[in-house]
């Protein structure tokens, strides 16, 4: 009696969790997880893998079939399944804790091309979703000495080996609250670009408030790659990133932002990005997309405040029902821009942007849990010298992977690693899209008080049910276009205009929504 995959002949290494039977609008479809192949199958074939995948023996998966497709024999099954491995699907890992170990030491010996430094940790504004006052971080007045700064770059130097090309985000609360420091680090970076063989080059994420024209005119002759955060339209705006003051200061963030993007468009520079965060409150992105691509602005950033899963005060965040309600939305858009191509309608560039990840191969990215740039190229630096994995976790003492004065301590780095990296090892192992997700924003998942939890299982079924569309979707879109699709390696987007969720400089995205920082 056959009761396993294993005792296939020709099928040896077989496992469950290699793929992903499902249907969408009543197509039965096979998803292969080492390859990404997505294949249109029978409902015999369906019923068969389906059952495997539930944890069927092989004689209980045979009968199930027989029922829909009663002229399939084992045998049938065996050549198909012997056929696909020998083009290389049906590939399953197990975890190899010491494979996963050497990749974890990897990280720590990386090379990082960029460090963030809080120019500031207040703000002049007060945002219901702020995470740095969640964290108790958001003190004004609090500014960055030349003495950290100076460090912070002189860490990056050291740290980054023979990489020629480095980066330095200025980030915050605002940074602009501490703009002469901005002037100066940027000339002490140019002071030692011939010593250190070092050329550098500079961001800055801002809230608009403060940027002058003259702060533009400076930001615009060094070259800065900019992002404003402006929430959507007046109304939005003010409710989600009300001012200290009180006085509502979107007119002048506005007009801000477009000088900025006159003159950087002017002058030819990368341009400007504008970034959203949805809310309970507001959380429609396609008009928050629509408002401010009829202001002219070609990079959207949007990202939603998301429910957390430990149970930590997140203000503001959409609630698990919105959550269900914009996924579902995203997936409706999607299917509809597949259906206005089949019938020849143009799309709209909100359509577009909706599709275009549809053409990336899905690659296996995430397989080792760790799937940003944490504590290497979006580590970030308080006033004090303490390093943190990202912007996000500012203020939460128990992620400090060291300070800018003495280094990096390999103790908290591998410990915080190797918790992100449990996702990838446990609870996400046997997930049919664990090598594209594994737990998503590390983030997310980090309670104040040291420990990761997991994401909850209805973000993880939000997450299968938009991978299973956008599989679809593609497997459409390659039947119609298949020009795009000419090699797994290259997309050829020509007819696709950029709008933003791709490269930005030479900074990825994150693999996740939750913020516009790169990865390796
Ligand atoms: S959907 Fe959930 S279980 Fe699956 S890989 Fe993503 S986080 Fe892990
Ligand atoms: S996805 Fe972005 S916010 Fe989340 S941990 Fe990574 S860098 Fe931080």
């Amino acid at each position: 009696m056959i009761n396993t995959l294993e005792n296939i002949p020709g099928a040896k290494g077989i496992d469950y969790r290699s793929f992903h039977a499902f249907k969408h609008r009543e197509e039965p479809l096979l998803f292969d997880r080492a390859t990404g192949a997505v294949l249109e199958i029978g409902e015999g074939c369906f019923t068969f893998f389906s059952a495997l995948e539930r944890g069927a023996t092989w004689d209980e998966a045979i009968t199930e079939s027989q029922e829909v497709a009663p002229q399939f024999q084992l045998e049938d099954y065996q050549d198909l399944i012997r056929g696909l491995r020998q083009r290389g699907m049906f590939q399953f890992q197990r975890v190899d804790h010491e494979e996963q170990d050497a990749y974890l030491r990897r990280l720590w010996n990386h090379k990082p091309r960029r460090i963030q430094l809080l120019m500031a940790q207040g703000c002049n504004l007060g945002c219901r979703y702020c995470y740095a006052w969640r964290n108790g971080s958001n003190q004004k007045g609090t500014l960055m000495t030349f003495e950290v700064a100076k460090a912070s770059v002189d860490f990056l130097v050291q740290r980054s080996g023979n990489r020629p090309n480095l980066m330095v985000t200025f980030f915050g609360g605002e940074p602009l609250l501490n703009y002469p420091m901005v002037q100066q680090v940027v000339s002490y970076c140019k002071s030692i670009e011939q010593e250190t063989a070092k050329e550098f080059s500079f961001e800055i994420i801002t809230n608009g408030t403060l940027l002058t024209r003259e702060v533009t005119d400076y930001l615009a002759a060094n070259k800065f790659l900019m992002m404003i955060s402006i929430d959507g339209w007046e109304e939005m705006h003010n409710y989600n990133r009300p001012s200290l003051d009180r006085d509502t200061c979107y007119q002048s963030i506005l007009e801000n932002a477009l000088y900025a993007k006159s003159v950087y468009e002017a002058q030819g520079l990368h341009p400007i990005k504008v970034r959203t965060n949805l809310t309970s409150k507001y959380h429609d992105a396609q008009s928050v997309f629509e408002y401010f691509d009829r202001l002219g602005f070609s990079k959207i950033g949007i990202a939603a405040i998301e429910p957390l899963p430990h149970g930590d005060k997140s203000p503001s965040a959409m609630t698990e029902d919105q959550m269900d309600e914009t996924a579902d939305h995203a997936s409706a858009l999607v299917l509809a821009a597949v259906e206005k191509i089949r019938a020849g309608i143009p799309l709209s560039r909100y359509e577009k942007r909706t599709i275009e990840g549809c053409f990336e191969n899905p690659q296996t990215r995430a397989i080792k849990g760790v799937n940003c740039g944490i504590g290497r190229n979006t580590a970030i630096v308080d006033n004090k010298g303490n390093i943190f994995p990202c912007h996000r976790y500012e203020g939460m003492m128990n992620y400090v992977m060291g300070n800018v004065f003495e280094g990096m301590s390999y103790e908290q780095t591998m410990g915080y690693y190797r918790k992100v990296n449990r996702n990838a090892t446990s609870r996400c192992h046997s997930c049919w899209i664990r090598d594209y997700c594994t737990g998503g924003c590390a983030w997310l998942l980090s309670s104040k008080d040291g420990t990761l939890v997991d994401p909850t299982e209805r973000e993880c079924n939000r997450r299968r049910a938009g991978f299973e569309v956008f599989l679809y979707a593609r497997k459409e879109l390659r039947r119609l276009m298949p020009a795009a699709f000419a090699t797994a390696e290259n997309r050829d987007l020509a007819e696709f205009s950029s709008c933003g969720s791709g490269k930005e400089g030479d900074s990825c995205k994150c693999a996740t929504s939750q913020c516009d920082h790169g990865s390796d």
